[in-house]
Formats: C-alpha cells, structure tokens, sequence
C-alpha cells in the first residue's frame, strides 16, 4: 500500500532555493519547519486573521456538535502558505474529533483510500491536501463515500469478482487546493462547505510574527515585525520563514534584540525589496517585459524560461504578482500591468512614458 503521508510538492528541489519559497525545504530548514509545526495555532483565536472564515466556521461546527453530527465536507482553496493545513487541524480540534492527513498526491489507488475511509471514527476529520490531484478512479470512490457514507469495494477478480456495499461512520472530508480550477465539477459539488483563503495584509501578519517571536523567545525590537511582515508577500508561511533567517543574521552579529535596521539589512542582503519582490519574482517580470514586450506570453513558455515547474510559477510567483497588480492571467496568456512596467523603472510599448523605478 502506498505511504499515506503528506509529501513535498513538485518542483520543490528547484523552489526550494528560494529564501521566499513556500515549500518544504531541507535539513535544518527541514528541523525549523517542524519546530513551526509544534507552533502551529492550537485554537481558534490563535488563528490571526481570516475572520469571516473563523466567525462562520464556528457557528457550522457547534450546529454539527449540537446536532450530534459530523460537520460538512469543507473546501479550503488558496495559494501555499496560507493556513489550509492549520485551519483543516483546527476545525478538527474545535470540533474534538479526530484528524488524519494525506495528500491527493500520494492517494494512488482506491484500496488506499478504502483503508483510510474505514479507519475513521464517527465524525473524524479526514483532510486531503492538494486534493486536485487525485486520480478519476479514486475520486470515484470518495463520490459514494462523502454523499451517502458508503463504500463499494470489489472483491476477487475476473468472473468472480463481485461488489461490496460498505457502511462508513460518519466524516469531514477536509480537502485543500492551490487549484480551485482544476477540481472537478461533481466533486466540487460535493462539498457542502467551500471557502476561500485571502492574503494577508501587513497587520495581521505583524501580529502573527509577534506571537511566534514570543513562543520561541525571539526578542524583536520596535517595528521590526512590521517590517518582515510588509515583505512577506502576504502570506504566513513566507513571514515564519524571513524571520527565521533576519534571527540568522541577527545571531551572527551578535545582537540579543532583533532591531528594524538589522532586519532591514538582512532582507536587502537576501534580495528581498520594499514590497517583498525576491529574485525570481524579478526575472519573472523582466522575462516578461523584455522578452515578450509584456506579453501575452504562456506559462509554459516563461517556465521554461525561469527554469521551474509550471505549478511553482502559477502557485507561488503569480498569485502573489497577480494579487499585487503586476502580472494579468488572460486567456491570451500573461500580461505585465502598468504597475508591473512601474515596478520594473521600465517604459510601457503601449504608454511610451518613463516610470520611474521604485525596485531597490
Ligand atoms: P497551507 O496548508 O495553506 O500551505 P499551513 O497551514 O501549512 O499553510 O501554514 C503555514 C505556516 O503558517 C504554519 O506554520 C502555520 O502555523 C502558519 N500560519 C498560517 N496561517 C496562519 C494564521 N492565520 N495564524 C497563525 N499562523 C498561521
């Protein structure tokens, strides 16, 4: 039977080299990020942000409670980093039941699914990651199993196989995508409980950055949280992590209280500007510009380019230059904005005016 655990994402060896990448890395990074883990919000108050999520989530979970029946199936869509996983464990917890994990990625076969459908206790929470990556023939199996409670299993094989009709307990099926677009239509449909992950703004992020350097003992001085967070590119996970490394060079240099200068230095010393751009956000939109004169330009193509896996380029680099107003996705392919021309000092074909370059 395949290994039922949650795996790194594709593409993550090249990602990986990112100081704002949102996938796992290796070794110590590895160690630090199960450290996060340990730190991860253990209720929901803890969870910053995302209030109207939280606020309606509270309310679907004691209704199940008081009714004495397992919440509906959830959907939990957005961009790596955002707190799918962390909110998955979190309605588990709230809603004292019990969680298992996988990920559509490694849910190869039926048979693995079935072993895990079984396993689960009444009103359990079964959370699948990246679950736009499951297989047709296992997403036929989980059709049944979250509409009715039911799972038909064949049993032998040839002439003689036959088909079995399991009861299941009742579950939550929690599923998490970067790729809302790519899940099919009855399984969507299937989900009684659709929501979207927003970004983060600065604030919340300063607040989340505050509480973690708190847990962990990290001294930060004033405004220096705030200044990690306005480079995060508005997500959690890439908030952890620069603070992580602006400690790196705050230990080195020896200092007991992180100050803003430091972390001011740190991030400029790692290639992170003013408004959170890294170096591969930067090649992005310059591939853009000067090879395509802004586009329309495939994804496949500037992939190709940036040397990394298409799913990288759309999750990690375009949701957040999408988000920011830099990069348009038409149907036509990519197309680099008026503010991703400002961003980049460089003169529009369309506009022939000079902007002026606010890129550190
Ligand atoms: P995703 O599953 O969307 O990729 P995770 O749930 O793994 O994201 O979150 C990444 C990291 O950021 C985790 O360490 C998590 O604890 C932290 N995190 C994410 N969202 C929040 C939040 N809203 N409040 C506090 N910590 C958060």
């Amino acid at each position: 039977m395949t290994k039922l655990t949650t795996e790194v994402t594709r593409g993550a060896a090249t990602a990986s080299s990112r100081i704002v990448s949102r996938h796992v890395g290796e070794g110590r990074e590895r160690l630090l990020e199960e450290q996060e883990k340990a730190l991860r919000p253990r209720l929901f108050d803890e969870f910053i942000g995302q209030d109207a999520i939280k606020k309606n989530l509270h309310v679907f979970i004691h209704a199940a409670k008081k009714r004495h029946e397992a919440l509906d199936h959830v959907l939990l869509c957005g961009p790596p980093g955002l707190g799918k996983t962390t909110l998955a464990r979190l309605i588990a917890s709230h809603a004292g039941v019990g969680f298992r994990q996988t990920s559509g990625a490694v849910l190869l076969r039926g048979g693995d699914l079935a072993a895990l459908l079984t396993s689960l206790e009444a009103c359990d929470v079964l959370f699948i990651d990246e679950i736009h990556r499951l297989s047709p023939s296992v997403e036929e199996i989980l059709y049944p199993a979250m509409e009715d409670g039911q799972l038909d299993i064949m049993l032998g094989a040839g002439v003689s196989a036959r088909s079995v009709r399991v009861d299941l307990n009742p579950f939550t099926l929690v599923g998490a995508t970067t790729r809302s677009g790519l899940i099919t239509r009855p399984l969507r449909e299937r989900f009684g409980i659709p929501l979207h992950l927003q970004f983060y703004d600065s604030d919340s992020l300063e607040r989340l950055l505050t509480r973690y350097a708190m847990r962990c003992g990290i001294t930060l001085g004033d405004g220096t949280a705030y200044e990690i967070a306005s480079r995060s590119r508005m997500t959690p996970r890439v908030a952890l992590r620069l603070l992580r490394r602006v400690r790196d060079f705050s230990d080195m240099e020896g200092e007991g209280v992180i100050s803003k200068t430091v972390a001011q230095r740190a991030l400029a010393s790692m290639g992170i500007d003013g408004v959170g751009l890294d170096g591969m956000d930067k090649r992005y939109l310059l591939c853009l510009a000067d090879n395509y004169g802004g586009g329309p330009a495939g994804v496949e193509a500037l992939a190709a380019v940036l040397s990394e896996q298409r799913d990288v380029v759309e999750d990690v680099i375009e949701s957040f230059l999408i988000q920011k107003g830099f990069v348009q996705r038409t149907k036509r392919g990519r197309l680099l904005t008026r503010q991703g021309w400002h961003v980049l000092g460089k003169t529009s074909p369309e506009r022939g005016d000079t902007q002026e370059a606010f890129l550190s």
